[in-house]
Formats: structure tokens, sequence, C-alpha cells
């Protein structure tokens, strides 16, 4: 029969750990008691009257209530997914809070993370089979899961949280899952949302013209006054660093968060703060008390995401100030994190947000501004414990006109390839009528159809292709997954695959701000002039040939934790390729074989591709050179390893900071683009340009030779289904 209140908090009071039959530890005890302290807790008995009666309940409550880490733990001793071999998930919208969630509610349950309790990411399982009963995940991996198992027959309840943050996977999950829960009658359904627009969901997911119920957690909340410039900040990163200073210097104790956009900026922002505030204290220090400065973006390691819970340093004497902590983070900490003891926030009003632009089918990460309800969240994050103060670094007109009200759904910004094949294969046939939160534009579906068209993933008439079949069954973008299967054409799989791999995982290069000079002198060394994608195979390579040196990484400027990584991701990736007989074979010439990858490469990203125009290192990206399109001409980034400047190039990635640059490059041959792609290279469509130019001229010289190589062209696509 139905859970009560009651009865967990007499099992949670126990001596005995019911899931692992062995007593309770001290840390259990102790994080008990802080557990008991949080809003969610205190709401126990509420929660378990509407969770026991509704198949779908909304869940609303201010960051820090305690929603991520106590429901999910509600729901597994109402659920006892244990005894009936189920499982009871909760989605995270990113990689680093899943597995530090994951980790906190292990603590929480005194278990060991990846037994009872685990977590899936992608690349990543931390699961036992029979065994982990609370699983979680991002909501990524859960869409993932869906293509294989439309049912999700393992779960007797799915928390999908974080929705307010809406991205693209969780908007389409609550989709699929509003179909599935009519279907699975025992299934059940928790939306979680940090802001209070519940309404939005309740009506998306309501039974015969009812509202969904909406279980309200209590926000303890405490006022934050919030101040505005006079006038607009020209470099917002130099403001943050003097508002931050001017707190350390004049403020009551308690810590700031600093939100910046991206990992080099906080690690810039928080270098400039240490040796400005270090000075002030040494200067000082019966009046200033030592501040520690601690960034945090996705990228960071574990051990280090961790020192965010640190607490504050101590002052130099009893009787001088106290010291002070700073974290300095992206914009994860506006919702998804808390960090307690926060009293200060400072926000320049920025966070680097995915932006796609199905006219040029262009994604990019950009520096946006923020939206009204991101800075509300931002503000909230000082009033954790008691009053606090917001420094916003713009002006009060500014948040009124300049703002929109909500940040826009990913779903409206974003690259459809993916999920339209995730769609495809769970067997979604009607894209446009599919139930959308937010309806996405009909252009970035069409879009998204036409790239898996031309990637062969997708007939003409929409169907899914054997080949898209397979390439869905990897975790990776579309053009990625279409280069792995179609290298063995090539004779360079081998490659190929270490190339993806290195694709998949952060950067690998280090550079620390007082040796640049000597990392990037290595980095020559390792650099191959061909391309990007080859230097990053000859990384990895060196890293393998190296592997009894155990300093070697180091040594060369890379971090030995992402080559480890990319040693997993590798695996794993090769152990679909094996799954599917996706051939591993390389030439033996080692001239031939980087021949092969660059023409290999033209598969995946022919899309991506830029052509030289005059002589000023100015590039164009292809299908987007009228006059309107602003961010046509690109150069190529700093980063890159090329020593000349091929007339035509592929890229990995496009990214705007001083100005638009293209990253990871490769030098290509016309004719390769034409062959790999011969309908997406009809000059018809394309604007009259310098670049249309060049490729007519290439095609012209091919002459005769054109009709014969399309029609080997769409054989070769024929053997890679
Ligand atoms: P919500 O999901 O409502 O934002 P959470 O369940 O994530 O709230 O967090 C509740 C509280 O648990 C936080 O305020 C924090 O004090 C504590 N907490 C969460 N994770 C950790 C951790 N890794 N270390 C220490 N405390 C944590
Ligand atoms: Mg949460």
């Amino acid at each position: 029969r139905a859970v009560s209140a009651y009865q967990v908090r007499s099992a949670l009071k126990h001596d005995l750990n019911p899931f692992t039959k062995q007593p309770h530890t001290a840390q259990y005890k102790k994080i008990l008691e802080s557990r008991n302290k949080l809003p969610v807790f205190a709401q126990m008995t509420e929660f378990y009257k509407i969770f026991n009666k509704h198949q779908i309940i909304i869940v609303v409550g201010e960051t820090g209530t305690g929603k991520t880490t106590q429901i999910p733990q509600f729901v597994a001793y109402s659920d006892l997914p244990h005894t009936k071999n189920k499982i009871v998930a909760c989605t995270q919208t990113r990689r680093l809070t899943t597995t530090a969630v994951a980790q906190r509610v292990a603590d929480e349950m005194d278990v060991q993370l990846g037994q009872q309790v685990g977590y899936s990411i992608r690349f990543e399982d931390m699961t036992e089979p029979g065994t982990t009963f609370l699983k979680y995940m991002t909501d990524g991996t859960l869409l993932r899961e869906a293509m294989n198992d439309p049912d999700l027959t393992c779960y007797s309840t799915i928390i999908l949280d974080e929705a307010h943050e809406r991205t693209l996977a969780t908007d389409i999950l609550m989709g699929i899952l509003k179909n599935l829960v009519r279907r699975r009658p025992d299934l059940k359904l928790i939306i979680m949302s940090a802001t209070l627009d519940a309404l939005k969901f309740q009506k998306y997911f309501a039974v015969s013209g009812t509202p969904a119920p909406l279980f309200k957690v209590p926000g303890r909340t405490h006022h934050v006054e919030v101040f505005y410039t006079q006038e607009p900040e020209p470099d917002y990163v130099e403001a943050a660093i003097r508002t931050v200073l001017m707190i350390h210097r004049a403020e009551d104790p308690g810590d700031i968060l600093l939100f910046l956009t991206g990992e080099e900026e906080i690690e810039d922002a928080c270098r400039r703060i240490r040796l400005e505030a270090d000075d002030l204290f040494n200067s000082d220090p019966e009046s200033v008390g030592p501040l520690a400065c601690i960034p945090l973006y996705s990228s960071l390691p574990p051990q280090q995401q961790q020192r965010i819970f640190d607490p504050p340093p101590k002052g130099s004497s009893p009787d001088s100030p106290p010291g002070r902590k700073v974290v300095v983070s992206t914009n994860i900490a506006e919702s998804s994190l808390t960090i307690d003891g926060i009293v200060y926030v400072v926000d320049p009003g920025f966070s680097e947000q995915r932006v796609y632009n199905p006219r040029i089918r262009m994604e990019s990460l950009l520096v946006s501004p923020i939206s009204k309800a991101s800075a509300q969240q931002r503000a909230g994050r000082a009033g954790r414990t008691r009053p606090g103060k917001c420094f916003r670094l713009f002006t009060e007109k500014d948040f009124m006109s300049e703002l929109e009200e909500q940040t826009h759904p990913e779903i409206l910004r974003c690259n459809l390839a993916n999920t339209v094949l995730t769609l495809v294969k769970a067997g979604i046939k009607d894209l446009i009528e599919f139930d959308y939160l937010d309806t996405p534009a009909p252009e970035s579906l069409m879009r998204a159809l036409e790239l898996l068209n031309y990637l062969a993933a997708l007939d003409d008439d929409g169907n899914l292709t054997a080949l898209g079949s397979i390439m869905g069954e990897f975790p990776l973008d579309p053009q990625l997954s279409k280069l792995l299967i179609a290298s063995p054409e090539f004779k360079c799989s081998n490659e190929i695959l270490t190339i993806t791999t290195m694709l998949s995982v952060p950067s690998v290069w280090l550079r620390p701000l007082n040796q640049q000079k000597e990392a990037d002198a290595t980095k020559a060394l390792l650099t191959v002039p061909d391309g990007d994608h080859l230097t990053l195979l000859n990384v990895y390579n060196s890293y393998k040939e190296n592997s009894h040196n155990k300093n070697w990484a180091l040594n060369n400027y890379l971090s030995a934790r992402v080559l480890t990584e990319a040693d997993n991701v590798r695996e794993q990736l090769k152990r679909t390729m094996e799954r599917f007989e996706v051939e591993l074979i390389s030439v033996q010439d080692q001239k031939k074989l980087f021949l092969a990858i660059r023409q290999a490469l033209c598969c995946g990203f022919f899309m991506q591709v830029a052509h030289k125009e005059g002589d000023k290192g100015n590039y164009m990206t292809i299908k987007d050179n009228q006059a309107r399109y602003s961010l046509a001409v690109v150069a190529l980034h700093p980063s890159c390893g090329l020593d000349t400047q091929p007339e035509w190039v592929i890229f990995n990635e496009f990214t705007l900071t001083t100005r638009p640059y293209i990253r990871t490059i490769t030098d290509v041959r016309p004719d390769w683009l034409l062959e790999c792609a011969p309908c997406y290279f009809d000059l018809n469509h394309w604007p009259d340009s310098e670049t249309k130019r060049a490729m007519m001229r290439v095609m012209l010289k091919r002459g005769s030779m054109r009709f014969p190589i399309q029609a080997a062209g769409k054989k070769k696509r024929k053997t890679a289904r």
C-alpha cells in the first residue's frame, strides 16, 4: 500500500540501512540532520499526498530547497524499485551536476556510488545492472534510451529535473513521456522546475482538461537588494573584477558568486582577482581578509569542482577580518548547483548560449545577454542563508527594456539534426505534428531533415535508411557518426575513430598563463601542417606510444585527464563500430594515409567548408556569402596549425570572440567535396559570389568527369548503407 511520510521518517532514523542491511555510519547521521532542515523534507507528507494520487505531478521550488537530492529518494521509498527490478530515474541538464548530485545522494543514503545509486552520462555509465535503483542521468542519455526502448520499461518513475531550463532533450522528453504515460499506466512522471511559472507545464500535462497537480515547495529566501550601474559598462570582465574587490574591501563577511561566461574568461578573471586580492591582504591584513578564488565550469576535473563547497579561508588573526570565498562560475551556479554561504552576487548579465541559424546552417556558442528570469534566478543565489546583495553590471533601464522576459527554449535556437534522427529512430514519424511544449520553427525542422538527407541518414521521403539507423546508435552528432561509418571506404577508420574521439572530449591543450611560450613551442612539435584533425590524431598516437612515461602529457602541455577520457571514449565508440561491423582498417603508407583521412573528413564536414577570399586571410563560409549575413567573413583561429592558407578548408567549429573564427581546420580539395556530397553542391541555389565562381571553375575543369563521378558517389553511398 501507499507509503506514508511517517513510515519513511522512521526508516531513516533506523539503525540499519534498509538497502545494504549495514548499520548507518556517523556521516549518514550528520547529513540526515542537515537534510532535516531542507524545506522539501518538511513537506514530505504533502508530497506523498499528491504523488500517491496522481500519475503526473509538477514540482516547483526555489533552488536549494532540496528538490534534486530529496524528491528522488522520496520516490524510491514509495516505488520500492529494488523489489520489482525497476529504476527511478532523475534527469539533469548537465554532466557536472549529474555526477555531483549522484555522489551526494549516494552519501546521503549511505551507499557506494555506482551501486544502489548511480549515474549515467554520455560515455560514462556508473550503474550496476540489477543493483542500481536510483539513477541520475543527463536528459540526453535518457532520450537516447528512449530511442532503443520507446516504452522505457525499466523505469517505475521518471523525474525530469531543471525543466525550466528548457533544454532541447528535456523538451523532447516531455513530448515523448506525455505520450508514454498513456500507454504505461504504471509509469509515474514528475516534472521539476526552479521557477515559479509552473502553469505552462501544468497545462501541457493536463488530463482531460484538468491541469496537472502542483506540489509547491515554499522557498526560504531572504531579501536581496539589487544594485545597477549608472552607465553601461564597456568591459564587463573588468567591471566584474572591480566589483568583487570592492565587495571584499567594503562589505560585511559573506561569500561572493560572480557569473562569467566560459572557461577562458573565468580562469583569466580568477588570476586577476587573486593577484589584486593578495596585494590587498598582504599590504594590510588587519583591515582586509584573505580571498579564496574558485573557478567553476563544466570541464573542470571533479576534485576541483568539489572545492566550491570548501569553507572560506580564515582571517590572519581572531581580531582581523575573516576570509572570504569568491566562486567565479558559468551559469551552472544559476539554478542547478547550490553553494551555501553566498551573500553577494555579481552579475554582468551574459551567458554563453548555443545559437543556431538555420538559414546558414551554422550553430555556434555565442556570449549573449541573459533574460530577466535568469537575472532574477542569479540574484536569488544571494539570499539563501540571510539577506544579500546583487550587483548587476548593467543599467536598470537596460534591464527593463533590453532583456527578454524568458530565455528562449533551446528547441527554438538549436540545430535539430541529432534530435530529429533520434525521434525518427524512436518511431515518431510526424515531426511537424509532434506535441511540443514550444513548436520549433518549421524551417529548423526542414533544415534538420535536409541535413540528414544530405548525410544519407534519411531517404528522399524522410524514411530512416539503414545507414541512418546505424548512425543513430552512436552517441555523436550525425556528421561525426556518418564520418565514422564512411571511413572504412577510405581505409583509415582506425584514424577517423581517433579523430572523432578527440573531437568528442574537451580540449586537450594546456596553456598555463606564465608558460604560454613553452606550451606553444611543444604544441608546434606535435602539429601536422596539413590539418588540425591530423594534429589531434598525432597527439593521441604519441600519447599511446609514450604510455610508459607517466609525465609525457604534462611535459607536453597536454591534459592527462582528457587523454585518459579519450582512451575510454575511443574504446566505447570502437565497440559500437564492431557491433555494426564497421571495419577497422588503415592504409600502411603514411602519406597515403594522411591523404585518405583528409578525404574521408569531407564525408562528415562537407557542410562546414570555407573558401579563401583575397589575400588578407579572410575566408567565406559556404552558402552565407551575401552581404546581409554578417557572420559571413571568418578567419582561421590563432590556434590553427596550418602553415599555409589553403584555398579550401573544412572546419569543426565556429566561434565568435573578438571576431568570427573557424577552429580545428583541415586543408581539403574541392573535388573531394563534390564527390562526397554531389547533391549538396548544387550551385543553382548558391548566391552569386567568388566562392560560387571558384566552385564552378572546379566543376568545369572536371568537365565530362562530372557525370560518372556523381554516379560513383551514389554507388559509394549504397555500399555505406
Ligand atoms: P534543489 O534541487 O532544490 O536546488 P538540491 O537538492 O540540489 O536543491 O540541494 C539541497 C541542498 O543540499 C543544498 O542546499 C546543499 O546544502 C546540499 N548539497 C547538495 N549537494 C551537495 C554537495 N555535493 N555537498 C554538500 N552539500 C550539498
Ligand atoms: Mg536541483
